[in-house]
Formats: C-alpha cells, sequence, structure tokens
C-alpha cells in the first residue's frame, strides 16, 4: 500500500467535517482576535472546561486593544484555574504587539504573525489559515498523531526531524481552497476519532487509507520518548496570617503556575517539612515564622508534576514587608488577586471557618 494521495484526505476529510464538525463558540466567527484567543485558549484544554473561560475572556477582553491596555494580573484573574500561565502571558504580549506595531489589526500573512512575540508556528497556522484563508498547516498533537499513523511513522514524534518531517507532510496535504477547514477538520479528527489509546477507525473517513491501520498498528502508533506520568513531588506550602491579614507571594515566571499569587513555599529539598517551610518563607518574604498545626493537605496533577503535601498555619514573628512580589493583605484583597486555585481555596475555607469562630487549630482535609 503506498502513501494515501492527497486528493483523497482533503476530500474524504472535508466532506466528514462538513457533516461532523461540532458546533463551538470559536467555530462561529471569522474574526481574527476571537481565533486567536481560542488557540491560545484551548491548547492541551477540554472543550468543556475550556469554553466557558474562553466566554468569560472575551466578555472582559472584547478587543484586542482592550486585552492590550489591561494589567497583567487581570489577565490572570479571568484565567486563573486553566492552567499553562506562560499562555496568558504570551497572548497579553502578543496582544501589545498587535497594537503597538500593527494598529490593533491582527497581521493578515503568516510571517508578520510569526514574528509577534508570543507566538509559534501552531498558532501562527491556525490564526492564517482559519481566518485569513492562507494555505499553512497547523500542527498540534492530535494533527501529529493523526499523520504518524495515516503515514505509518514510526519514528519517535517527539524528535526535532520527525516534527519536521509530520510538518512537512501537513503543509503538502492542506487544501488551497479550504485551509481553515482542512486544519480545523485534521485537529478534528484526532480529538474526536483518532484518539491516542482507542482509535474509532471504523468511524474513520480516512481509514481505508490509513498505513497503521492497514498494518494493524494503530494503536502503538504514535512513537513517544515522553514520559507518559507525571512525577511525583512533595510540597509544603504556609497560611501566614494575623487578624485578617494574609501572606502571597508571586511565583517566578517560568515556574509551575509563574505568574499567579500564591502562599509562600512550594517543592521541598528534602529536609523536614517544618524546615523546607522556614527556609522558604524566608527566601521569599524575608520574614520568619512560627509554625501551627496542619490546615490542609496538598494533592494536585499538572501535566508533568503531581504535587503531595501540606499546608500549614503559620504566624508571623514581625510584620511581612511588601514588595513587587510580596504581599501582606487582607483576606478579601487577597482573594481578588489571580490566586494559584487550591491556595484561593485555603484562604476562602479560613474566611468561611472564622466566620463561626476562631480557625485555630481546626485542620480541614481535601
Ligand atoms: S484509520 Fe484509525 S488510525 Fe488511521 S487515521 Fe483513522 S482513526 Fe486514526
Amino acid at each position: 500500500m503506498g502513501d494515501p494521495s492527497r486528493d483523497d484526505v482533503r476530500s474524504r476529510l472535508l466532506s466528514w467535517y462538513g457533516a461532523n464538525r461540532r458546533d463551538l463558540p470559536w467555530r462561529r466567527s471569522r474574526d481574527p482576535y476571537r481565533i486567536l484567543v481560542a488557540e491560545y485558549l484551548l491548547q492541551r484544554t477540554r472543550i468543556a472546561s475550556g469554553t466557558p473561560y474562553y466566554e468569560r475572556f472575551l466578555e472582559r477582553f472584547p478587543t484586542v486593544r482592550d486585552l492590550a491596555a489591561a494589567p497583567f494580573d487581570d489577565v490572570l484573574t479571568v484565567w486563573e484555574g486553566l492552567g499553562f500561565y506562560g499562555r496568558a502571558r504570551n497572548l497579553h504580549v502578543a496582544a501589545q504587539a498587535v497594537v503597538e506595531r500593527h494598529h490593533g489589526m491582527i497581521p493578515q500573512s503568516y510571517h508578520d504573525l510569526m514574528a509577534l512575540p508570543g507566538i509559534g508556528p501552531y498558532t501562527a497556522g491556525a490564526v492564517a489559515s482559519i481566518a485569513f484563508g492562507i494555505p499553512v498547516p497547523a500542527v498540534d498533537g492530535n494533527v501529529i498523531r493523526v499523520i504518524a499513523r495515516l503515514f505509518r511513522i514510526r519514528e519517535n514524534v517527539t524528535s526535532g526531524a520527525v516534527r519536521r518531517r509530520i510538518t512537512e507532510i501537513a503543509g503538502k496535504l492542506v487544501s488551497p481552497e479550504q485551509p481553515g477547514a482542512f486544519n480545523q477538520a485534521l485537529m478534528e479528527l484526532g480529538a474526536t476519532v483518532c484518539t491516542p489509546s482507542a482509535p474509532a477507525c471504523i468511524r474513520c473517513p480516512l481509514e481505508r487509507l490509513c498505513l497503521a491501520r492497514a498494518a494493524g498498528e494503530e494503536r502503538t502508533l504514535p512513537i513517544s520518548s515522553r514520559p507518559r506520568s507525571p512525577r511525583a513531588v512533595s510540597v509544603v506550602f504556609a497560611l501566614v496570617t494575623d487578624n485578617r491579614r494574609v501572606l502571597v507571594v508571586r511565583r517566578p515566571r517560568g515556574q509551575l503556575l509563574g505568574g499567579l499569587w500564591a502562599l509562600p513555599g512550594g517543592e521541598r529539598s528534602g529536609r523536614s517539612e517544618t524546615a523546607d517551610l522556614k527556609s522558604s518563607i524566608r527566601t521569599q518574604a524575608g520574614i520568619e515564622v512560627r509554625v501551627g498545626p496542619r490546615w490542609s493537605r496538598v494533592n494536585r496533577t499538572f501535566s508533568h508534576r503531581k504535587w503531595s503535601g501540606s499546608i500549614y498555619r503559620c504566624s508571623p514573628l514581625g510584620r511581612p514587608k511588601g514588595t513587587e512580589s510580596v504581599r501582606w493583605i487582607l483576606r478579601e484583597e487577597a482573594l481578588r488577586l489571580p490566586l494559584v486555585p487550591f491556595h484561593r481555596e485555603a484562604i476562602q475555607a479560613l474566611a468561611g471557618l472564622e466566620s463561626f469562630g476562631s480557625a485555630d487549630n481546626i485542620q480541614i482535609s481535601q
């Protein structure tokens, strides 16, 4: 069996997409800004959980100018809970560059899109093809999987050379007449039919062309060297409070949950919980604390890490000094900041319990 013919792939996929595409809010618009927002917001996010974020985001920032002019904390507040916070920063800087360099108009060429800070080949390809009808590929994880199976690529798809080859194939397949629909069709096929562990080949419009299916390898491809399960890491955090004030620190950019405000603490270095906690608070907020009882347990799984550990009640020994990345503020003010979601829950639980009396020595569990 030879390589699938480009025309066959295009026509089968486009007619399947016409009949099976899901009606999603971002597919009802050709507005390039809305498409740009959708492409950032929905990468590696389930549609059901991403859709309310998309709608709230556009309500709060209806135009690229509104987004560019907003403080980054406002962007993070709307994004909070969605994860992958680096994407929020990238979208924000891209919007600012659109306003500064292109008078608030999303550029209409793939190369100008690629020249914007924070935009990579996938996003540039998706916006160029969907919003402007430019025949360029948009290669995300779904597309990689479909092409690796369709062309029976038995090499590691995490390698740069194999990625380039897949992008080249996607570039040749893309329909010159309907590039946006074609790219969305490939992604839709990967999301709904050619899924990672259980491809539904009998429902697939490409079944008769698919080399992996013909070889019985649809479940073993693609080959990837990436570890599948997230690494387990111990963490400890502090709910440092005094009367109605709480200590929060800004998590450094580039780290997990980077840019969000958080309770001080973090990943442990291997000493006792108390020693690690005191040392983190000293480094992050410049104060000493008295460590009190455990407040709650932490069990959170992210894409590459699984955090488990505790949050402790602590009292400050001295008054914390506010800086760019440290705030000693009223709890209600803290709750207005973009916060690490499970730290928000801890502060809210404290406020809730205190409305029934003293919360000292009470432990809640999660
Ligand atoms: S036939 Fe199966 S493996 Fe091949 S593209 Fe379709 S769903 Fe994927």
